[in-house]
């Protein structure tokens, strides 16, 4: 892997803006009094930061808050708060956008975009609970960053390097190694193995996040991965739109349009998240022919409640991205404060389910350690299940019986391969016997 401080035009800390944050412009230079916090923040921060350079991604990736200093600039913290977190980020680095850290409302300790974004001491205190790789993707490699483990999808890591380190981060374990990108030889390899591997038909960019690319480097892998024949669908897996949607330009959305079908998966965890400038983004997307589809990830403090999940998910359907997948936050080292109980997922599921439309709905996944695969969860609603009759509980807890059909019955059917079917393989696998049931409720 090589090494590099950063990715889109190898710019230097030396390079960095010098105008100073924190400072207000004068009322003069704002032309309308901003619509809600969130603005009164990015007014409060950065408000003399041109339009220009606010509109501009590198600005915002030049510019990442990445020390403590310059943190606590904008986020008050103790003394005993910055040693702490010193120590933390020797660990686990520290890297926010300006536009993600004008989301924060710095006067809340529990605010739901800080916990994402801010380090907390309990990252290595708790270090010890939890793996750095949960999900094996190490043994699953079949050449470097290239991880096959399901048969027909393979995804590809190709740097480390994201807009924001996100706390939760399941390749946490990667941060170490500072910011590397995936050389040449190793992403010819893997289109390589891509090519010689017919039954892949879905090939999956990820990172780091792959969106740190410069458009054209980026085009130059998408448009290989596009030449061999046998793959259908590319899909990438970004957090631009959320913590610097301003990445998501119509250069940007032009090339992407020119290798479709490409899907993209994001990451939205909080209903703050979902701005104007992140639903301008995604709309650009969909207006170029790419779909967006979201996967949150269940975090303690930020989205553990129905009524936080509720309202992400509405406001998703809103911006016409679909709540795709709510994964368990997996077992990463340095995570465990923000982990909650997989009961809490299903809770949420099943308050979700009945009380808004089934597209609002995410599948609840936990993936499991050791390379073992997603598993979906939800809410117990088969109370018991015989040949010729189920008991069903609906949203309201109600019970309802429902009658199995038994294709036996038809004319023609209850043989296969000119022999019938005995009792015990006309069984349903859902038998009653092997339920685990509610509490009062009887098989
Ligand atoms: S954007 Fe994704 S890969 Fe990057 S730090 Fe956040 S969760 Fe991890």
């Amino acid at each position: 892997m090589e090494k590099q401080t950063t990715t889109i035009e190898n710019q230097t800390s030396s390079e960095k803006e010098e105008e100073p944050p924190g400072k207000s412009a004068p009322r003069s230079d704002i032309e309308e009094d901003p619509p809600d916090s969130r603005a009164s923040n990015r007014y409060r921060f950065f408000g003399h930061i041109s339009e220009s350079n606010w509109n501009d991604w590198k600005w915002h990736f030049r510019n990442r808050i990445n020390t403590i200093e310059r943190l606590n600039e904008f986020v008050p913290l103790s003394a005993t708060e910055k040693a702490q977190l010193r120590l933390v980020i020797r660990r686990y680095p520290l890297s926010i956008t300006p536009y993600y850290l004008s989301l924060i409302n710095p006067d809340d300790p529990d605010d739901p975009i800080r916990k994402q974004a801010v380090p907390s001491v309990l990252e290595i205190t708790m270090s010890c609970m939890g793996l750095e790789d949960p999900l094996a993707e190490k043994e699953d490699s079949v050449v470097p960053g290239l991880v096959h483990r399901y048969p027909d999808r393979a995804l590809m890591v190709l740097s480390d390097i994201c807009a924001m380190l996100c706390r939760h981060c399941t390749r946490k374990r990667e941060w170490r190694h500072g910011g590397w990108v995936r050389p040449d030889n190793e992403i010819e390899a893997m289109l390589e193995y891509l090519q010689q591997n017919k039954n892949i038909r879905d090939v999956i960019i990820s990172g780091g996040d792959p969106l740190t690319f410069s458009t054209h480097r980026l085009e130059s892998i998408i448009s290989k991965i596009r030449r061999i024949k046998h793959i259908e669908i590319i899909r990438i897996g970004t957090r631009f739109p959320v913590v610097l949607p301003q990445r998501i330009d119509n250069e940007l959305c032009a090339m992407l349009s020119k290798y479709s079908p490409i899907w993209l998966n994001t990451h939205f965890n909080h209903p703050n998240e979902i701005t104007p400038e992140a639903a301008e983004a995604c709309d650009r997307l969909l207006r170029s022919g790419i779909p967006v589809n979201n996967q949150s990830v269940l975090l303690r403090g930020v989205n553990d409640s129905v009524e936080t999940m509720l309202k992400l998910c509405q406001s998703l359907l809103r911006i016409k991205v679909r709540p795709y997948y709510l994964f368990q936050c997996d077992e990463v080292q340095g995570t465990e404060h923000l982990r909650t109980p997989v009961e809490a997922g299903v809770k949420i599921i099943e308050g979700m389910r009945g009380f808004t439309s089934g597209l609002a709905i995410p599948t609840y996944v936990v993936d499991l350690p050791g390379g073992g695969g997603k598993v979906p969860l939800q809410p117990n609603y088969v109370l018991s299940q015989t040949r010729e009759e189920l008991i069903l509980r609906n949203y309201e807890g109600r019970l309802f019986n429902y009658r199995n059909p038994d294709s036996s019955n038809l004319p023609g059917n209850g043989h296969r391969n000119g022999r019938r079917i005995s009792s015990n393989s006309r069984r349903s696998s859902y038998d009653s016997r092997q339920l685990v049931l509610p509490a009062g409720v009887k098989k």
